[in-house]
């Protein structure tokens, strides 16, 4: 299913890759920031890659979160209802 946007912002949610790692990049300086292991950060990511709730390749339309940066976060978890998928 292609999503073709956000009918209040369009464009404005969509990020570079550039813009990716420009967040992830200050995300990581913040303090006692625990990560999960690369494997796990796959994983996660394969999930949300095929999971009909992402938007725009970045996007988790339950939480609104950057999935590229949540999913690095080891206290964080899927927002899906009642059966989160990673
Ligand atoms: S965080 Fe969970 S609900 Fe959100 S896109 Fe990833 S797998 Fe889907």
């Amino acid at each position: 299913m292609e999503n073709i946007g956000c009918k209040g912002c369009t464009a404005t949610v969509r990020l570079t890759q550039e813009e990716m790692d420009k967040i992830f990049g200050e995300t990581m300086r913040v303090k006692n920031v625990k990560l999960v292991t690369e494997d796990e950060y796959n994983n996660r990511l394969d999930k949300c890659m095929s999971c009909e709730y992402l938007d725009y390749g970045t996007t988790c339309r339950f939480c609104g979160c950057i999935v590229q940066i949540r999913a690095k976060l080891a206290g964080s978890g899927c927002p899906y209802p009642y059966e989160p998928r990673w």
